[in-house]
């Protein structure tokens, strides 16, 4: 099902990012993440995203999860793309590949700029990407959305002018960078509508389930986190029970208030665990129609 036709959907879309595993010599890893997909799959999730290494270090194993998500537990997958450092041939042998794998979206990104300052200069940012996508394919395209503003955006305001111009190009739906104040989501939502921009924007959600991986995720982008969140989790830093609860108790209380302001749908960074996502679905939406 493409983009367009999941999010006409009344009840709320539930979708799931998972990545290649590193390190995955005998493909133990991968299988792993299989299984947890399968237990994910009883909250009958709408599509399932499988990230891309920027230029392009994890395609082999992206493809073939993208394949094994279409085919095996028979899901909507949606494979990122990323163009900095990659050229027109290559993206438009990958938009090929895909379409005969039978894929029929994508999430359109530049990626993070190479540190050696390499880019290939076809492709600037993910909305030149975009129109490449929409004259080469039928696919239906998704786009990355960042409600505290990109970390090299000048301003939020020029950033979402910058978005705008991405579904200009044809982005159908703007997934959102993690967050943890909703009101910077529901302000974004607002400056987002006043600019123009119509599509459903999917807030991204990431269950903290671990002290080390937050201080991860956080020096990556450009997020706040509230303070009494980031204290409790400071002090118990080294109780990993104690961060499991507190992070997936704050990501329940998150999506509790975004189903009432009556968002479009959860779209769950799972970082290839399916416990936290679980525990969070079952008690926030099993009185939502999912
Ligand atoms: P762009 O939209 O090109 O924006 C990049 C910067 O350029 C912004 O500061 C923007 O304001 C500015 N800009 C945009 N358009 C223009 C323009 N026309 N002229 C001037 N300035 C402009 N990274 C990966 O490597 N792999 C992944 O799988 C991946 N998945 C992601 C999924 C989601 C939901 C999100 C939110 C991010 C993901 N990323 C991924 C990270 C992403 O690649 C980085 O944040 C990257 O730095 C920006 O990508 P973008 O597509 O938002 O870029």
């Amino acid at each position: 099902m493409n983009l367009k036709k999941i999010y006409e959907q009344t009840e709320i879309v539930i979708s799931f990012e998972v990545f290649p595993p590193k390190d995955d010599a005998n493909g133990e890893k991968l299988e792993k993440l299989m299984s947890e997909l399968e237990v994910l799959r009883r909250y009958h999730p709408s599509l399932v995203s499988v990230t891309y290494g920027a230029g392009g270090s994890t395609r082999g194993k992206s493809e073939e999860i993208v394949c094994r998500v279409k085919n095996e537990l028979k899901i909507t997958p949606m494979p990122h793309f990323t163009c900095v450092s990659t050229s027109r041939e290559t993206i438009k042998n990958y938009l090929q590949a895909m379409e005969t794998a039978g894929v029929e979206n994508i999430l359109a990104l530049r990626g993070d700029l190479p540190k050696d300052g390499t880019i290939c200069h076809d492709f600037l940012h993910a909305s030149d990407l975009i129109e490449f996508i929409k004259q080469e394919s039928s696919l239906s395209v998704a786009a990355a959305g960042y409600p505290e503003g990109h970390a090299e955006a000048d301003s939020l305001q020029k950033d979402i002018e910058y978005l705008k111009l991405k579904t200009d190009k044809g982005a159908d739906v703007i997934y959102t960078q993690l967050f943890f104040e909703n009101e910077k989501y529901f302000q974004f939502v607002e400056k987002c509508t006043h600019a123009g921009i119509s599509v459903p924007i999917v807030p991204g959600i990431l269950p903290v389930t671990g002290y080390k991986q937050l201080a991860k995720m956080t020096s990556l982008c450009r997020v706040s986190i509230p303070e009494k969140f980031l204290s409790a989790l400071e002090k118990h830093k080294d109780d990993s029970d104690y961060v499991k609860k507190c992070g997936i108790d704050f990501a329940m209380n998150q999506c509790r208030e975004l189903i009432e302001s009556g968002l479009p749908g959860l779209h769950f960074y799972t970082l290839n665990k399916s416990f936290a996502v679980s525990e969070i679905i079952e008690s926030v939406c099993s009185s939502q129609a999912i």
